[in-house]
Formats: C-alpha cells, sequence, structure tokens
C-alpha cells in the first residue's frame, strides 16, 4: 500500500514524506531560493531579530512569494489572522490586475503583502472599534512562515484597530513572547551569558478530539448546532473497559490519520504521535513543538484540516470539550518550555552546579509565576465548552497547582530548609551558586492528573480545552513569567554579592510559594478541601467565576507594565469572553427547548400511543388479560412527558428571564445559576424517556450508536 498519496512539488510527484514535507509553505528553503542574497539577509534579520522591513525588501518579497503561490496553483492571497471569536479568518483577493490588452496579470505589492485592510466591522471588538474606525487592519507576521491553502496564498498576519489595538489574539501573543524574552535576556546576562541573542519559548500541543460519522452527525441538532451532545442517555457500555487508550486504530480511522498527517506535512506541520484516547471515537494528534506563536498558527490550522479531512472520509471531527456526558471530554496539553537563540532549554536541568542554580531560578519563575497568577492561567481556559470538564474527574480539576516530582521536590526542600540534598553528594547548601545542588536529567515521575506537571524539561499545562486557541493561555503563562523574572532581575542586578542574593532569592520564593506545589492525585475530592481550606488556592468552577478577575487591579498592572495589553484591551476581552459564553450556552437551550419540543415528546407521545393500543387491543380480546406491563409504561411515559413539557417550559422562563440582566456579568451569572441547572432537569428527563421508549421509535442516533459506529 502506498502509504503516502503522492504529493507534487513543482510539479513533480513525490512520495517520500521527507520530499513533500513543507511542499505548501513559502519556508527557508523557498525563500533560499527565490529571494537575492541582499532581500534574504534583511527578511532573515527582520525575522529572528525584528528588525524593520523595508519597503524594497518587501516588494521583492511579495513578488517571489507570488510567483511561487502562482506556480503552485494559487489565484488568490489573504491575509490570515484570529480575531476573537477563537477561530481563523480570511478574506480572498485575487492576484489579477487588468494589462491594457484586455488580459490579466498576476500582481502583488509589497505594501499588499504588509498591510491589508479586511472589513472587520462584524468582528468581536468588545467595544474596542465604538470610539475609533470600524474598519481594522492586519499586519504581516514574518515569523510565521506563509502558506497555501487550496488555491489560496495565506499570510499569517495580526489584526489590529486603527487605534492600535488588538483586535486579536496573535498581536498579544507575540507581545507576551517579546516581554519574556526581555527578563529573561537580564537574567542570562546576570549569569555572564553575553551571547545570547533572544530568548523564546516553545510549545507543542497535544490536539484531542472525537471521529463519529457524518450520517449519524447529520441527525443530531445538538451536535450540528452546539458541537456536543444535548440528550443522551449513557450506552452500556462506555470507556470503563479502558480498552480503546492506546488500542488497535480502525481501519476507517486509520485511513483518515494517514491522510490528516499527509495534508499537515504538506503544510509544514510536524504531526508526530497518534493513537486512541480513553473514550470509546477519541483520538489525539501530538506535534512536534516549535516556537510558541508558529505553534499556536499550526494547532488553528490543524484543527482546520482536521475537520475538512473528516468531511472527506465521511466522518465528523468534533473539538468541543464534552461532546458526550459519562465519558471523557477533551483537552490539549500545552508543553511549554524556553529556549536560547543558541538551543539552550532553560528548563532543562545542567550538568554542573552553576547551570543548575540558573535553571533553578528559572524553575522557581514558573513556580512563582503560576501562583501569583492562578487567576490568569485559570481564565485563560474558561469557556463553556470547557467547564463541563474541569473538575470532573477526568481533566485536571479548576485548581491550579504545581507538579513536581520526587527528586525537585526534595531538592527545593533542602534549599529552602538549608539541610543537606541526600538524593547527591551530601552538600551543605547553603550560599551561593557554587553550592548548589547536582541532580539528575530525565526525572522520570509521570503524573497525569495535575494541571501544570513538570515533565523533566517542559512543563505541561494541562487544563486547555481541546477547541481553545492555544494564544490564551501561552500569552498569560508568558506574561506571568516575565513578571517573575522581571522581579528576579531588579533584585539581582542591585544586589551586593550576585550569588548570596541569588540563594536568598530561590529560597525565598520556594517559602513563599511551595503551597502551590502539589504532587499527589489531582482527581481526589479530599485535594480540592485541602488546595481551597488549608492552602488557600483559588477554585473557580465556572466562567464566570474567574473572568471577571481579568480586571484585578494585580492582573490589569501586571499585564499593562510588560505591553502586552492596554487596559481598554484588557476589558474588551473580558466582555468577548463572557459574551461568548452566555452565546454558547443560549445556543444549546434553545437547540434543547427545540429538540424536546419537536422531536422528543413527540417520539415519546407516539410509542406511549402505540402501547397504549396495544394493551386495548390485548384487553379487548376479552381473555382476560391485565397489561400490567403496558399500563406501567403508559403511565411512567406519561410522567416523563408531562415533566419534560413543565422542563421545557422553565427553561424558556430561565432564558427569558436573561433580559433583566444588567450587564454581561450579571448574564453570565444568572446563565451558570438558572439556564444551565434548568438544561439539567430538562435533560434528565429526556433521557430517562430515552431509556423507556423503542430504540425504532427514538428520533436520533443513541449514544451507543455514535460512540461505536465508526467501524
Ligand atoms: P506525553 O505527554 O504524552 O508523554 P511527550 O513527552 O511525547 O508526550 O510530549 C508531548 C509533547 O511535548 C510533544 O508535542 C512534544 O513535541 C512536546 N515537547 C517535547 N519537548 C518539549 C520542549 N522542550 N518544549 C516544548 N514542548 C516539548
Ligand atoms: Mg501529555
Amino acid at each position: 500500500m502506498s502509504i503516502l498519496r503522492a504529493a507534487e512539488r513543482d510539479g513533480v510527484i513525490m512520495e517520500k514524506v521527507s520530499d513533500y514535507f513543507g511542499c505548501m509553505v513559502f519556508d527557508d528553503r523557498v525563500m533560499k531560493a527565490t529571494l537575492s542574497a541582499r532581500v534574504y539577509q534583511s527578511l532573515k534579520k527582520t525575522i529572528d531579530e525584528g528588525a524593520q522591513l523595508d519597503i524594497s525588501v518587501a516588494n521583492a518579497v511579495a513578488a517571489a512569494m507570488k510567483d511561487w503561490a502562482v506556480a503552485h496553483g494559487a489565484t488568490h492571497y489573504t491575509h490570515w489572522f484570529q480575531p476573537l471569536t477563537g477561530v481563523t479568518a480570511e478574506k480572498h483577493d485575487s492576484f489579477i490586475s487588468p494589462s491594457p490588452d484586455g488580459g490579466v496579470i498576476m500582481e502583488f505589492s509589497g505594501k499588499e503583502l504588509i498591510k491589508g485592510e479586511p472589513d472587520a466591522s462584524s468582528f468581536p471588538s468588545g467595544g474596542l472599534r465604538a470610539t475609533f474606525e470600524a474598519r481594522g487592519y492586519t499586519a504581516w507576521d514574518p515569523t510565521s512562515y506563509a502558506f497555501i491553502k487550496g488555491k489560496t496564498l495565506c499570510i499569517p498576519t495580526a489584526f489590529c484597530s486603527y487605534g492600535g489595538e488588538a483586535l486579536d489574539k496573535k498581536t498579544p501573543l507575540l507581545r507576551s513572547m517579546e516581554a519574556l524574552n526581555k527578563q529573561a535576556l537580564r537574567i542570562l546576562r546576570l549569569f555572564g551569558n553575553d551571547s545570547v541573542k533572544c530568548v523564546r519559548t516553545s510549545v507543542g500541543p497535544e490536539q484531542e478530539y472525537f471521529l463519529i460519522t457524518k450520517e449519524m452527525y447529520d441527525q443530531r441538532p445538538d451536535l450540528k448546532y452546539t458541537g456536543r451532545t444535548l440528550f443522551g442517555a449513557k450506552s452500556p457500555k462506555g470507556q470503563e473497559m479502558d480498552d480503546h487508550y492506546f488500542g488497535v486504530i480502525k481501519p476507517r480511522v486509520a485511513a483518515y490519520m494517514e491522510e490528516l498527517n499527509e495534508e499537515l506535512w504538506k503544510l509544514g506541520i510536524l504531526a508526530k504521535t497518534e493513537h486512541n484516547e480513553v473514550a470509546p471515537a477519541q483520538h489525539e494528534l501530538a506535534p512536534i513543538y516549535t516556537t510558541t506563536n508558529i505553534a499556536t498558527d499550526h494547532n488553528q490550522l490543524t484543527m482546520e484540516i482536521m475537520q475538512k479531512v473528516a468531511a472527506k472520509h465521511g466522518l465528523v471531527c468534533l473539538l468541543h470539550e464534552k461532546p458526550f456526558a459519562g465519558v471523557n471530554g477533551s483537552g490539549k496539553h500545552n508543553n511549554w518550555s524556553l529556549a536560547t537563540d543558541s538551543g539552550v532549554n532553560l528548563l532543562s536541568p545542567g550538568d554542573t552546579p552553576y547551570e543548575n542554580a540558573q535553571f533553578l531560578l528559572f524553575l522557581c519563575a514558573v513556580i512563582k509565576a503560576v501562583d501569583d497568577y492562578q487567576d490568569l492561567l485559570r481564565l485563560s481556559v474558561a469557556t463553556a465548552g470547557n467547564d463541563h470538564r474541569l473538575g470532573a474527574n477526568e481533566a485536571p480539576p479548576a485548581v491550579v497547582s504545581i507538579f513536581l516530582g520526587d527528586e525537585l521536590n526534595a531538592v527545593l526542600e533542602a534549599i529552602e530548609t538549608g539541610t543537606p540534598y541526600s538524593g547527591a553528594e551530601k552538600t551543605q547548601m547553603k550560599l551561593g551558586v557554587d553550592v548548589l545542588p547536582r541532580f539528575n536529567r530525565d526525572t522520570t515521575d509521570r503524573n497525569r492528573t495535575s494541571p501544570f506537571a513538570f515533565t523533566g524539561n517542559k512543563f505541561e499545562f494541562r487544563m486547555l480545552g481541546s477547541s481553545n486557541s492555544i494564544a490564551c493561555a501561552n500569552i498569560m503563562l508568558n506574561s506571568a513569567v516575565a513578571e517573575s523574572l522581571k522581579i528576579y532581575a531588579d533584585r539581582l542586578e542591585g544586589a551586593e554579592d550576585f550569588e548570596t542574593a541569588l540563594h536568598e532569592m530561590i529560597r525565598k520564593t520556594i517559602k513563599d510559594h511551595k503551597h502551590i506545589i502539589f504532587n499527589g492525585n489531582g482527581y481526589d475530592d479530599g485535594w480540592i478541601e485541602e488546595a481551597t481550606k488549608k492552602r488557600g488556592l483559588l477554585n473557580y468552577r465556572t466562567t464566570p467565576d474567574c473572568m471577571p478577575h481579568l480586571l484585578d487591579r494585580k492582573n490589569v498592572a501586571m499585564l499593562t507594565s510588560h505591553g502586552v495589553f492596554s487596559e481598554a484591551e484588557l476589558k474588551s476581552r473580558c466582555d468577548i469572553m463572557l459574551e461568548n459564553y452566555c452565546k454558547a450556552v443560549l445556543i444549546e437551550a434553545n437547540t434543547m427547548v427545540d429538540m424536546a419540543r419537536t422531536q422528543i415528546a413527540p417520539a415519546v407521545e407516539n410509542y406511549t400511543l402505540k402501547i397504549a393500543r396495544t394493551a386495548a387491543a390485548k384487553k379487548a380480546l376479552d381473555v382476560g388479560l391485565i397489561c400490567r406491563y403496558e399500563s406501567d409504561l403508559v403511565r411512567k411515559l406519561s410522567v416523563l412527558v408531562d415533566r419534560i413539557a413543565v422542563k421545557v417550559g422553565e427553561l424558556e422562563g430561565a432564558v427569558a428571564a436573561l433580559h433583566t440582566a444588567e450587564d454581561i456579568i450579571a448574564e453570565a451569572d444568572m446563565i451558570r445559576d438558572n439556564v444551565l441547572p434548568k438544561m439539567g432537569e430538562l435533560r434528565l428527563a429526556c433521557d430517562e424517556a430515552e431509556t423507556l421508549t423503542a430504540k425504532s421509535d427514538w428520533p436520533f442516533p443513541t449514544y451507543g450508536d455514535l460512540l461505536f459506529g465508526v467501524k
């Protein structure tokens, strides 16, 4: 079997992955081949060091990009951006330009490459544009390669208002990377490291998803409108046998994964690992990690292509965080690390005590950041969908804590108490870097229940929902760590004795922040009790609980001081995220009312009538039958259908009452407190009716059909 349907590069059919990998990307190889040495060098300078790009270079790059794209069949170009809807946006323009002879030539200028002006008035701006112009503009991000999708050259861009406010997720992400770079460089200089030019964060996002058949999907309005099932009794078998996890991949799924990999590889996306996940019909795809803003672009593209390829295979890829009640939902693990331009991972323990002092400082910066900004990390992953996962004994809890593993924990304890660390040579760990401990790399501890786990040379932030853009979590993480490093650098730059100050600072961080470190089972109920009551950690269970804290004074001060967001941008994001929450739940509520009233209740009534008729027919035989089964069932179903009608009314009432909400925060609170519970009650009645109704009379595919339908 040819594992790879051939891809084409410059008209040549290629079979080997290494031949066609990145063939749809205007990457370094293409730049080198198509740009003059002068243009290439100056573009590289812009990419690597953020240098200004002059217009003659932009023109030359645009011309080369266009020629390359046209040679690969492209007719259009688009500024590809990530508005606050959470998905990507694109508006296509063709390259054509009329020529005097009545024909056309294909044109693309440096100006068009650098800047675009989409009519963006329908994108959420949270009030940012109201006082300015309705239009926004897009600006090329040369650090993320342009690529061809279909017949369109896609240029990754940032999206801003004319007042300069970021209307997207990429702009603050780039700003947060810059903030972290600046502070990390200050620390490295203190350690005498003068040659490093920049520090970048890298991310490898593991992506979970479900695959179901398109045929069944089409029969479920809830899946079509909301991405999740709003009704559905548990199937007799769920995930209790754990037989799906890492199980043999079914042929239809294997064919899907094969084509998905090919499509991703052509786009230069390093799709690496694929396997079945815990729940039936659930799978995972992990790429090899790369620079955060590129990883973010790639993850957005991956989600889009996952859905496109599924459609070609008669499947639907569900990216919702909780498509099915009673089995695991889907998340995204954000594996995050910091590295220098020379390739040194700053979260990797070194060989010498001196390197380890630097490592410990960066480690402490993360510990302090996660503790000081638990709320920002929590709210960076908050959506209506993810609220169903966090804290539901399958994903990390809504409480943020850090797992370090036994060895690192012992090292930190030894430093804090000034006692010898017995894991390595018996060294008294008191003063200065010379005596900081040596310890092994590759701590092999594994913990799957921690929201924020150290895994040897990176941190794995596990609270993200499967449909989230990873931009939000990384913006907060980068900014919070930049803040810790800034505090450290301020102190150390002014210290008389660097080594003593360093040691004291590490020790103080451990002392002040050790309550955030938890190495036990995060799914344990006892942990939530301990975390909140004894340790005073935050536990924001829902989006309305956490989102308003974006505007807490300490958070606004930190994020604005690093230039990641302006205050107006923060206000707009808070509003938009709460609006998104309200809209998502309202669509669900309306879909439930509709399905219950027009599909479920009529189905139950029909079935009840059939049973009642059967009973009547039996009784008419006049052979003394009492028809207990039928009468019991008719009674139960009649009670249920009445309850369904009542619950539909109550849900409608809860929705109607929302117009009394004074603002978006109040509305979100009402949705959490009134609408969602009513949805739960309506579902309960409907799911019970499902268990009593003949399968042939039920109006849509059941959980069993959906979860075990792909062969
Ligand atoms: P698992 O968590 O399932 O054990 P792996 O250890 O294979 O998975 O890694 C998961 C993800 O972490 C992959 O996307 C991988 O590329 C990424 N990763 C590995 N090293 C780093 C690093 N230094 N920085 C960021 N991500 C990394
Ligand atoms: Mg993982």
